[in-house]
């Protein structure tokens, strides 16, 4: 579930967008250590549209440490 807008996509590395590290602090997840924020659809100004998959950390106090830092 989505607590918080997501950043721009365009910010966004292709391992963020595919779900293989955290939106938030770009730690890579390993399996199980992460939250699905459901898949999101782009639609961008040129091009055609897309999905993307972000991945949050469940720790969200090292999340939160990580970004900070
Ligand atoms: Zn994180």
């Amino acid at each position: 579930m989505v607590t918080r807008q997501l950043p721009p996509v365009r910010d966004m590395l292709d391992q963020q967008q595919r779900g293989w590290a955290c939106v938030w602090c770009r730690a890579w997840l390993a399996l199980g250590s992460s939250a699905d924020l459901g898949q999101q659809r782009v639609v961008p100004e040129t091009g055609a549209a897309y999905l993307w998959f972000p991945r949050e950390c469940l720790d969200k106090a090292e999340c939160a440490r990580r970004t900070a830092g």
